[in-house]
């Protein structure tokens, strides 16, 4: 089989036999591939230190059904400056683990891509910050097909304009004041920044307020944990990190 040249995140690593690894990568062309990289954990030339979680990688890879084969990988970036900061770190590691659970086999979302190479990028060249985390998580969950709806309760249908009470449902849903009386709240400047988030596809433009990132962090983890069966590993060392 012919390989193919593909621009890739890694989004995990883990040792396989005597000296190979078997490696998940985002690639642009192919979506989430899982390949072994032969030889990877003593052959310094073939694959260097290119495969590290989040490392930036042009890869050569013989796609597969079930395990690929990854040929060779030249680095574009290791994002030198997320590696000096326990935060970013964490948070990168976070983006990449996220990426790994929800994304299907084998299928290219370039937009998706696009989005976490501009995380990343954004974690590299500027100092963390948590608006950051929320802008990508709910732009993520909207590519996905998985887009909060902001302006409508998730329970009733009622619609909810700018200014309605809203809360937020355990399940990480906008309900009506009716509907989600039990819920936290989420005030309209949280609903109107995360519209924004959504609007606006760069990173640095929208910031959050103390309250509205406590509120969109609720909405945000509880919409993201209803999608997955397990807790995220990453969120318990990012909980470590922030408590520190
Ligand atoms: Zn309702």
């Amino acid at each position: 089989m012919v390989p193919c040249r593909c621009e890739a995140i890694v989004l995990a690593t883990m040792d396989y036999r005597e000296s190979d690894r078997i490696v998940t990568l985002f690639t642009r062309e192919q979506g989430k591939v899982r390949g072994v990289a032969r030889g990877a954990k003593k052959s310094m030339k073939r694959f260097g230190g290119a495969l590290e979680p989040f490392a930036h990688l042009s890869v050569e890879v013989v796609v597969r059904e079930g395990l690929s084969s990854i040929r060779s990988a030249d680095i574009v970036t290791v994002y030198p400056r997320i590696r000096e900061d326990l935060a970013k770190i964490g948070h990168a590691g976070y983006a990449v683990e996220l990426a790994g659970r929800f994304l299907p086999d084998h299928a290219a979302i370039p937009r998706l891509y696009r989005l976490l190479v501009a995380y990343l990028e954004q974690l590299d060249a500027h100092p963390y910050t948590p608006s950051d985390r929320r802008f990508f998580e709910a732009n993520f969950l909207n590519i996905l097909g998985y887009r909060i709806a902001l302006d409508q309760c998730a329970a009733c249908g009622v619609e909810l304009p700018p200014s309605a009470e809203r809360r937020i449902g355990g399940d990480g849903a906008v309900r009506c004041a009716a509907c989600g009386r039990l819920g936290a709240p989420l005030a309209p400047e949280t609903a109107a920044l995360l519209g924004r988030a959504l609007g606006i596809g760069r990173f640095g433009a929208v910031v959050f307020s103390p309250s509205s990132l406590r509120e969109a962090g609720v909405l945000l983890d509880g919409a993201i944990s209803a999608h997955l069966s397990r807790p995220l590993n990453a969120l318990s060392f990012l909980r470590q990190i922030q408590a520190d």
